[in-house]
């Protein structure tokens, strides 16, 4: 037996990103690459002031708003409010498109570092709304300190 290839195997992300932009319509530019690379490199969540300090000049802001829009718009990104109402996005499932975001699960925010996580694992029930309304979302957020906080305070 010799088959270890498929543990050590690196993924090759742009690939994949390419591949995601194209089946959105979006065309393949650097900035867009770059911002799903650093979004989808993080454990928790990342707020649009906390990427333009990532990207510094790289990508100015109208640049990175209007990619964050798109992301959002298209089913490539969710956005997540924290504790302070801060908008904070992250990568959706393959599930979701364009106008449509099935990745609704609960999301971790840790009342210590305000890091949003997203826990895919865990969905939100279904609830029941009066017949005249239509839902478009549940947002159910758990709070708590995230295993970070809880590793700092032993
Ligand atoms: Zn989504
Ligand atoms: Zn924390
Ligand atoms: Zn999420």
């Amino acid at each position: 037996m010799k088959t270890t290839q498929h543990e050590a195997h690196t993924h090759d992300h742009t690939t994949d990103f390419n591949q995601l932009l194209k089946s959105n319509g979006l065309k393949v530019t650097k900035p867009r690459l770059r911002v799903l690379e650093v979004i989808s490199d993080k454990k928790t969540a990342i707020t649009q002031p906390e990427l333009e300090r990532v990207f510094g000049a790289e990508i100015d802001r109208v640049t990175l708003y209007r990619i964050l829009a798109s992301f959002e718009d298209k089913g490539i990104l969710h956005k997540i409010f924290d504790l302070h109402g801060t908008a904070t996005y992250a990568i959706c499932s393959t599930k979701c498109s364009a106008d449509h975001h099935h990745d609704q699960h609960v999301h971790f925010i840790c009342s210590v570092c305000n890091s949003v996580y997203c826990l895919d694992e865990i969905s939100v029930p279904k609830i029941n709304i009066p017949t005249n309304f239509s839902l478009h979302a549940i947002a159910i957020n758990a709070v708590g300190i995230c295993e970070v906080c809880q590793a700092q305070q032993d």
